[in-house]
Protein backbone atom coordinates (compact mmCIF):
# COMPACT_ATOMS: atom_id res chain seq x y z
CA UNK A 1 0.00 0.00 0.00
CA UNK A 2 1.13 3.15 -0.22
CA UNK A 3 2.63 5.46 2.27
CA UNK A 4 4.45 8.66 3.50
CA UNK A 5 7.95 7.56 4.28
CA UNK A 6 11.00 9.08 6.00
CA UNK A 7 13.84 8.02 7.11
CA UNK A 8 14.99 9.74 10.00
CA UNK A 9 17.79 11.12 11.34
CA UNK A 10 17.91 11.83 7.91
CA UNK A 11 16.52 14.53 5.95
CA UNK A 12 13.76 13.98 2.97
CA UNK A 13 10.14 12.24 2.57
CA UNK A 14 9.05 10.30 0.09
CA UNK A 15 5.40 8.26 -1.24
CA UNK A 16 6.18 4.75 -1.88
CA UNK A 17 4.64 1.40 -1.45
CA UNK A 18 5.04 -0.58 1.81
CA UNK A 19 4.08 -3.99 2.60
CA UNK A 20 0.88 -3.77 4.40
CA UNK A 21 0.88 -4.93 8.45
CA UNK A 22 -0.67 -8.89 8.76
CA UNK A 23 -3.78 -8.99 10.62
CA UNK A 24 -3.72 -9.01 14.00
CA UNK A 25 -6.24 -11.15 16.55
CA UNK A 26 -8.27 -8.20 18.60
CA UNK A 27 -6.57 -4.97 16.19
CA UNK A 28 -9.26 -2.68 14.31
CA UNK A 29 -8.76 -2.48 10.25
CA UNK A 30 -8.93 1.23 9.80
CA UNK A 31 -9.02 2.89 6.30
CA UNK A 32 -6.98 6.46 6.45
CA UNK A 33 -9.38 9.61 5.33
CA UNK A 34 -7.11 12.44 6.38
CA UNK A 35 -3.86 13.15 7.73
CA UNK A 36 -3.24 16.86 9.21
CA UNK A 37 0.07 18.04 8.57
CA UNK A 38 1.98 20.33 11.60
CA UNK A 39 5.48 21.45 12.63
CA UNK A 40 6.44 18.14 13.95
CA UNK A 41 5.88 16.37 10.48
CA UNK A 42 7.98 18.96 8.97
CA UNK A 43 10.84 19.36 11.72
CA UNK A 44 11.13 14.83 10.91
CA UNK A 45 11.26 15.08 7.02
CA UNK A 46 14.01 18.40 7.47
CA UNK A 47 15.90 16.24 9.89
CA UNK A 48 15.82 18.90 12.58
CA UNK A 49 13.97 17.08 15.09
CA UNK A 50 16.14 14.20 16.10
CA UNK A 51 14.67 12.20 18.28
CA UNK A 52 13.01 11.17 15.52
CA UNK A 53 13.20 7.06 14.95
CA UNK A 54 11.84 4.06 13.02
CA UNK A 55 10.39 1.41 15.00
CA UNK A 56 12.67 -1.48 16.30
CA UNK A 57 13.36 -3.31 13.12
CA UNK A 58 12.62 -0.97 9.98
CA UNK A 59 15.24 0.95 8.50
CA UNK A 60 12.03 3.74 7.52
CA UNK A 61 9.35 5.23 9.47
CA UNK A 62 5.43 6.09 7.94
CA UNK A 63 4.61 9.81 8.97
CA UNK A 64 1.37 10.76 10.35
CA UNK A 65 0.15 11.09 13.56
CA UNK A 66 -3.00 13.79 13.14
CA UNK A 67 -5.43 11.99 11.95
CA UNK A 68 -8.40 10.63 10.75
CA UNK A 69 -10.03 6.96 9.49
CA UNK A 70 -12.83 5.32 9.07
CA UNK A 71 -13.15 1.86 10.31
CA UNK A 72 -13.48 -1.08 8.05
CA UNK A 73 -13.39 -3.95 10.48
CA UNK A 74 -15.26 -3.38 13.55
CA UNK A 75 -14.44 -5.10 16.48
CA UNK A 76 -16.20 -4.84 20.43
CA UNK A 77 -17.86 -1.58 20.74
CA UNK A 78 -16.25 -0.33 17.01
CA UNK A 79 -18.17 -0.90 14.14
CA UNK A 80 -17.31 -0.97 10.45
CA UNK A 81 -17.87 2.52 9.24
CA UNK A 82 -17.38 4.35 12.58
CA UNK A 83 -14.93 7.45 12.48
CA UNK A 84 -11.76 7.24 14.64
CA UNK A 85 -9.06 9.10 15.77
CA UNK A 86 -5.97 7.94 16.96
CA UNK A 87 -3.78 8.84 20.64
CA UNK A 88 -0.26 9.56 19.08
CA UNK A 89 1.48 8.36 22.70
CA UNK A 90 1.87 4.59 23.50
CA UNK A 91 2.88 3.82 26.73
CA UNK A 92 6.74 2.94 27.84
CA UNK A 93 4.89 -0.44 29.94
CA UNK A 94 6.98 0.19 32.63
CA UNK A 95 5.84 3.25 34.58
CA UNK A 96 2.85 3.97 36.66
CA UNK A 97 1.62 6.98 34.68
CA UNK A 98 1.97 4.45 31.20
CA UNK A 99 -0.15 1.97 33.12
CA UNK A 100 -3.03 3.79 33.92
CA UNK A 101 -3.17 5.70 30.51
CA UNK A 102 -1.60 8.72 31.31
CA UNK A 103 1.22 8.27 29.06
CA UNK A 104 1.29 12.20 28.48
CA UNK A 105 3.14 12.02 31.93
CA UNK A 106 5.56 9.03 31.48
CA UNK A 107 8.69 9.25 34.00
CA UNK A 108 10.64 6.77 31.86
CA UNK A 109 11.05 8.84 28.04
CA UNK A 110 10.38 5.20 26.94
CA UNK A 111 7.30 5.71 24.84
CA UNK A 112 6.19 5.74 21.40
CA UNK A 113 4.83 8.21 19.29
CA UNK A 114 3.14 6.94 16.19
CA UNK A 115 4.28 9.08 13.14
CA UNK A 116 7.20 10.15 15.32
CA UNK A 117 9.52 7.89 16.67
CA UNK A 118 9.59 4.18 17.43
CA UNK A 119 6.17 3.31 15.41
CA UNK A 120 4.57 3.48 12.47
CA UNK A 121 1.93 6.87 11.69
CA UNK A 122 -0.59 6.62 9.81
CA UNK A 123 -0.13 8.66 6.79
CA UNK A 124 -0.86 5.03 4.92
CA UNK A 125 -4.04 3.71 2.80
CA UNK A 126 -4.60 1.62 6.05
CA UNK A 127 -3.70 0.31 9.84
CA UNK A 128 -4.58 -1.72 12.21
CA UNK A 129 -4.59 -0.67 15.98
CA UNK A 130 -5.70 -1.54 19.42
CA UNK A 131 -9.37 -0.72 20.15
CA UNK A 132 -7.87 1.34 23.35
CA UNK A 133 -5.73 3.33 21.85
CA UNK A 134 -8.79 4.56 19.05
CA UNK A 135 -10.89 7.20 20.16
CA UNK A 136 -14.87 7.32 18.36
CA UNK A 137 -15.55 10.70 16.67
CA UNK A 138 -19.47 11.12 16.08
CA UNK A 139 -20.04 10.85 12.26
CA UNK A 140 -21.52 14.20 12.61
CA UNK A 141 -18.15 15.85 12.78
CA UNK A 142 -17.17 14.31 9.74
CA UNK A 143 -13.85 15.80 8.91
CA UNK A 144 -13.32 18.30 11.43
CA UNK A 145 -12.06 15.19 13.05
CA UNK A 146 -8.92 15.46 11.91
CA UNK A 147 -8.51 18.81 14.13
CA UNK A 148 -9.14 16.26 17.14
CA UNK A 149 -5.37 15.14 17.45
CA UNK A 150 -3.83 18.88 17.71
CA UNK A 151 -7.06 19.68 19.84
CA UNK A 152 -6.33 17.16 22.17
CA UNK A 153 -3.12 18.61 23.24
CA UNK A 154 -4.60 22.10 24.14
CA UNK A 155 -6.98 20.37 26.08
CA UNK A 156 -4.40 18.80 28.02
CA UNK A 157 -2.66 21.05 28.84
CA UNK A 158 -6.10 24.01 29.99
CA UNK A 159 -6.85 21.00 32.60
CA UNK A 160 -3.32 21.40 33.75
CA UNK A 161 -3.92 25.12 34.29
CA UNK A 162 -7.08 24.43 35.69
CA UNK A 163 -6.07 21.67 37.91
CA UNK A 164 -3.13 23.68 39.45
CA UNK A 165 -5.07 26.71 39.81
CA UNK A 166 -7.10 25.06 42.18
CA UNK A 167 -4.28 26.45 44.56
CA UNK A 168 -6.40 29.92 45.38
CA UNK A 169 -10.03 30.97 44.26
CA UNK A 170 -8.92 31.64 40.44
CA UNK A 171 -12.61 33.29 39.41
CA UNK A 172 -14.68 35.36 38.81
CA UNK A 173 -16.91 36.55 41.68
CA UNK A 174 -19.94 35.01 39.60
CA UNK A 175 -17.46 31.85 39.65
CA UNK A 176 -17.09 32.64 36.30
CA UNK A 177 -13.87 33.60 33.96
CA UNK A 178 -16.00 36.79 31.96
CA UNK A 179 -14.00 39.05 33.88
CA UNK A 180 -10.41 37.58 33.18
CA UNK A 181 -7.95 37.76 30.33
CA UNK A 182 -6.15 35.41 28.04
CA UNK A 183 -3.34 35.91 25.89
CA UNK A 184 -2.46 33.91 23.46
CA UNK A 185 0.79 34.03 21.72
CA UNK A 186 1.29 32.59 17.94
CA UNK A 187 -1.45 32.15 15.88
CA UNK A 188 -1.33 28.95 14.01
CA UNK A 189 -3.78 25.83 14.39
CA UNK A 190 -2.34 25.36 17.86
CA UNK A 191 -3.01 29.31 18.87
CA UNK A 192 -6.35 29.30 17.05
CA UNK A 193 -8.05 26.31 18.62
CA UNK A 194 -6.65 27.30 22.36
CA UNK A 195 -8.45 30.70 21.57
CA UNK A 196 -11.56 28.67 20.97
CA UNK A 197 -11.22 26.55 23.81
CA UNK A 198 -10.22 29.46 26.11
CA UNK A 199 -13.42 31.27 24.57
CA UNK A 200 -15.73 28.40 25.26
CA UNK A 201 -14.44 28.57 28.70
CA UNK A 202 -15.64 32.42 29.25
CA UNK A 203 -12.27 34.28 29.10
CA UNK A 204 -11.91 37.63 27.08
CA UNK A 205 -9.26 36.03 24.62
CA UNK A 206 -6.54 38.01 22.59
CA UNK A 207 -4.82 36.28 20.12
CA UNK A 208 -1.33 37.78 19.20
CA UNK A 209 1.32 37.86 16.23
CA UNK A 210 4.48 39.89 15.43
CA UNK A 211 2.38 40.77 11.68
CA UNK A 212 -0.86 41.42 11.08
CA UNK A 213 -3.70 38.68 10.75
CA UNK A 214 -4.40 37.22 7.28
CA UNK A 215 -7.70 37.12 6.21
CA UNK A 216 -8.30 33.70 7.59
CA UNK A 217 -7.03 34.57 11.10
CA UNK A 218 -9.24 37.92 11.10
CA UNK A 219 -12.11 36.26 10.26
CA UNK A 220 -11.30 33.39 12.51
CA UNK A 221 -10.77 35.69 15.72
CA UNK A 222 -13.43 37.88 14.78
CA UNK A 223 -16.21 35.22 14.22
CA UNK A 224 -15.24 33.80 17.52
CA UNK A 225 -15.39 37.53 19.01
CA UNK A 226 -11.55 37.70 20.34
CA UNK A 227 -8.95 40.48 19.38
CA UNK A 228 -5.87 40.06 17.12
CA UNK A 229 -2.58 42.04 18.38
CA UNK A 230 -0.27 42.87 16.12
CA UNK A 231 2.67 42.69 18.99
CA UNK A 232 5.41 44.52 16.43
CA UNK A 233 3.83 47.50 16.63
CA UNK A 234 3.52 49.11 20.84
CA UNK A 235 0.93 46.91 22.53
CA UNK A 236 -0.17 46.16 26.28
CA UNK A 237 -0.68 43.01 27.25
CA UNK A 238 -1.87 42.05 31.07
CA UNK A 239 -3.31 38.55 30.89
CA UNK A 240 -4.61 36.54 33.63
CA UNK A 241 -3.89 33.56 31.74
CA UNK A 242 -0.54 33.35 28.99
CA UNK A 243 -0.23 30.78 26.72
CA UNK A 244 3.13 30.60 24.67
CA UNK A 245 2.47 28.78 21.22
CA UNK A 246 5.74 30.07 19.33
CA UNK A 247 8.04 28.86 21.39
CA UNK A 248 10.13 31.83 21.37
CA UNK A 249 11.40 33.56 24.70
CA UNK A 250 11.49 36.91 23.33
CA UNK A 251 7.71 36.81 23.01
CA UNK A 252 6.35 35.51 26.17
CA UNK A 253 9.20 36.90 28.82
CA UNK A 254 8.41 40.82 28.31
CA UNK A 255 4.70 39.92 28.76
CA UNK A 256 5.45 37.61 32.25
CA UNK A 257 5.86 40.81 34.74
CA UNK A 258 2.48 42.61 33.41
CA UNK A 259 0.53 39.51 34.12
CA UNK A 260 -2.27 40.00 37.04
CA UNK A 261 -1.46 38.42 40.03
CA UNK A 262 -2.06 34.45 40.95
CA UNK A 263 -1.82 34.33 36.79
CA UNK A 264 -0.53 31.47 34.62
CA UNK A 265 1.84 30.78 31.72
CA UNK A 266 1.50 27.75 29.79
CA UNK A 267 4.45 26.66 28.04
CA UNK A 268 3.09 24.68 24.88
CA UNK A 269 5.47 26.30 21.36
CA UNK A 270 8.57 24.69 20.79
CA UNK A 271 9.66 25.38 17.51
CA UNK A 272 11.70 28.87 18.75
CA UNK A 273 15.45 29.44 17.88
CA UNK A 274 16.47 32.19 20.00
CA UNK A 275 18.28 33.13 23.87
CA UNK A 276 16.36 35.62 25.77
CA UNK A 277 17.27 36.87 29.10
CA UNK A 278 15.40 37.86 32.19
CA UNK A 279 16.46 40.27 34.58
CA UNK A 280 16.36 39.74 38.75
CA UNK A 281 13.65 42.04 39.26
CA UNK A 282 11.60 40.10 36.60
CA UNK A 283 11.85 36.89 39.41
CA UNK A 284 10.89 39.33 42.13
CA UNK A 285 7.67 40.03 40.29
CA UNK A 286 7.35 36.93 39.01
CA UNK A 287 7.33 35.46 42.73
CA UNK A 288 5.46 38.65 44.63
CA UNK A 289 3.02 37.84 42.02
CA UNK A 290 2.66 34.05 42.53
CA UNK A 291 2.89 33.82 38.75
CA UNK A 292 2.81 29.73 37.56
CA UNK A 293 4.35 28.57 34.63
CA UNK A 294 3.93 25.33 33.37
CA UNK A 295 5.01 23.11 30.17
CA UNK A 296 2.73 20.92 28.50
CA UNK A 297 3.28 18.49 26.14
CA UNK A 298 0.93 15.44 24.39
CA UNK A 299 -2.82 14.43 25.54
CA UNK A 300 -4.39 11.46 27.13
CA UNK A 301 -7.25 9.39 25.86
CA UNK A 302 -9.86 11.48 27.88
CA UNK A 303 -8.24 14.31 26.56
CA UNK A 304 -9.52 13.45 23.36
CA UNK A 305 -12.82 12.67 24.19
CA UNK A 306 -13.12 16.25 26.29
CA UNK A 307 -11.59 17.36 22.73
CA UNK A 308 -15.10 15.97 20.55
CA UNK A 309 -17.23 17.92 23.13
CA UNK A 310 -15.51 20.70 22.45
CA UNK A 311 -15.25 19.96 18.56
CA UNK A 312 -19.21 19.53 18.85
CA UNK A 313 -20.19 22.85 20.32
CA UNK A 314 -18.41 24.74 18.19
CA UNK A 315 -19.69 23.19 15.14
CA UNK A 316 -23.39 24.00 16.32
CA UNK A 317 -21.99 28.00 17.56
CA UNK A 318 -19.97 29.16 14.80
CA UNK A 319 -21.15 26.54 11.99
CA UNK A 320 -18.92 26.65 8.74
CA UNK A 321 -15.88 29.04 10.56
CA UNK A 322 -14.30 25.84 11.69
CA UNK A 323 -13.67 24.64 8.34
CA UNK A 324 -11.90 27.62 7.54
CA UNK A 325 -9.13 26.33 9.86
CA UNK A 326 -8.71 23.93 7.02
CA UNK A 327 -6.65 25.78 4.48
CA UNK A 328 -5.55 23.88 2.12
CA UNK A 329 -6.58 19.72 1.23
CA UNK A 330 -3.62 18.11 -0.92
CA UNK A 331 -3.81 14.46 -2.38
CA UNK A 332 -1.40 11.97 -1.53
CA UNK A 333 1.08 12.53 -4.13
CA UNK A 334 1.59 16.30 -3.20
CA UNK A 335 2.92 15.24 0.11
CA UNK A 336 6.17 15.54 -0.17
CA UNK A 337 6.21 19.30 -1.17
CA UNK A 338 3.92 20.72 1.11
CA UNK A 339 6.00 18.62 3.83
CA UNK A 340 8.91 20.56 2.67
CA UNK A 341 7.41 24.07 3.05
CA UNK A 342 4.65 26.13 4.79
CA UNK A 343 2.31 27.30 2.29
CA UNK A 344 1.18 30.98 1.81
CA UNK A 345 -1.42 32.11 4.60
CA UNK A 346 -1.77 28.03 5.80
CA UNK A 347 -3.56 27.06 9.40
CA UNK A 348 -4.13 23.56 8.58
CA UNK A 349 -3.27 21.17 5.38
CA UNK A 350 -4.89 18.09 5.38
CA UNK A 351 -3.54 15.21 2.84
CA UNK A 352 -6.84 13.54 1.71
CA UNK A 353 -6.76 9.73 0.73
CA UNK A 354 -9.42 8.74 -1.47
ZN1 LIG B 1 6.06 5.53 31.01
Amino acid sequence: MKAVVVNPPNAGVEVRDVPSEPPSQGKVLIRTRLNGLCGTDRGIVSGKLTFSRPPLGYNYLILGHETLGEVVEGNGRLRKGDLVVPVVRRGCGSCLNCNLGRQDFCETGNFTEIGIRGAHGTMREEFLDEERYLVKVPNSLGELGVLLEPLSNVVKALNEVEYVQRRMWWRCGDSTYSCMTAAVLGSGPIGLLFSLALKTMGFNVIVANRRPPSEVESEIVEGIDAKFVNTSEKVDIRPDLLVDTSGHPSAFIPVLPKMKKNGALILFGTTGNESYGMTAEDVTTLVENNILIVGSVNASKSDFEAGVNFLLNWKAKYSNLLEKLITKRVKVEEAPDVLTRKLPGEIKTVIEWK
